[in-house]
């Protein structure tokens, strides 16, 4: 089987979900690297537990974790099944940290669903999320991500979903809003530090610049990235996807190991 890739997605505004623009265009491209995965593995930015935990349903819900924005975006559905033997999987193998199976809690976010829909559009992926543990700093996810890496060998696709450079309370709406310096200039050290492979700055050097403080006020939309660099191989080829900044403060840089 070959090995699949993994992604890292920088998912933006959940409008993106019913969007048609170049965001969600090269999410559309993005099929093409790996077709049918057997399944998929997300981590989302916007699942945050004290524990990790993965969705073990076998048929989980979208929800819709958002306030004030348009009815059509609330009836947006991503049935992709779940994958309960997957779950199962991930927590007998992965014994530390433990792993604990969902069945009520959570579904699929958008983090998730607002950009796989514009990947797998017909929703036949089976699909488990992984939290975050938000008690963890950052070498737990990491260190989590490469447990996960030998899902790859296996058809699992794992997606990376939240923003390197993510400040709402900074942000600006419409399409022309000029990207903050600080947002480009951390944006740029990110993708510096990708190509040189220098995870280590990832974990430990991300706060040290004023420009890194401002892009991560909060860690929650930058873990998800940390999972990607952990099950990344060092055979693997870098490809960027895409990357601009939207609404002046966000990051929409995505990305993957192949
Ligand atoms: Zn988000």
């Amino acid at each position: 089987m070959e090995k699949a890739p993994v992604i890292f997605i920088g998912h933006g505004s959940p409008m993106n979900a019913i969007a048609n623009n170049e965001f969600t265009q090269s999410l559309n491209a993005m099929r093409d690297l790996y077709p049918n995965p057997k399944g998929i593995i997300c981590i989302s930015a916007h699942w945050m537990t004290e524990g990790s935990w993965v969705t073990h349903g076998k048929h989980p819900k979208t929800i819709h974790d958002f306030y004030g924005f348009p009815p059509e975006l609330f009836n947006v559905k991503y049935p992709a099944p779940g994958y309960p033997e997957l779950a199962e999987g991930v927590a007998a193998r992965i014994k530390i940290p433990e792993i604990y199976l969902d069945d009520e809690m959570w579904g699929f976010d958008h983090g998730s669903w607002s950009v796989l829909r514009h990947i797998y559009p017909e929703a036949d992926i089976p699909l488990i999320q992984l939290s975050l543990d938000m008690e963890k700093g950052s070498s737990y996810h990491f260190e989590l991500g490469k447990k996960l890496s030998a899902f790859r060998d296996e058809g699992i696709l794992i997606i990376g979903s939240g923003n390197i450079v993510h400040n709402l309370k900074t942000l600006q709406w419409g399409e022309e809003a000029v990207p903050y310096e600080w947002a480009v200039k951390f944006d740029s050290w990110a993708k510096e530090k990708l190509i040189e492979r220098d995870f280590k700055a990832f974990m430990n050097d991300y706060h040290q610049s004023p420009e890194g403080r401002l892009s991560i006020p909060t860690p929650e939309h930058y873990y998800p990235l940390l999972y990607v660099l952990g099950a990344s191989h060092e055979e693997d080829q870098l490809h960027f996807h895409f990357e601009q900044i939207h609404n002046s403060s966000i990051s929409m840089r995505t990305f993957s190991f192949i």
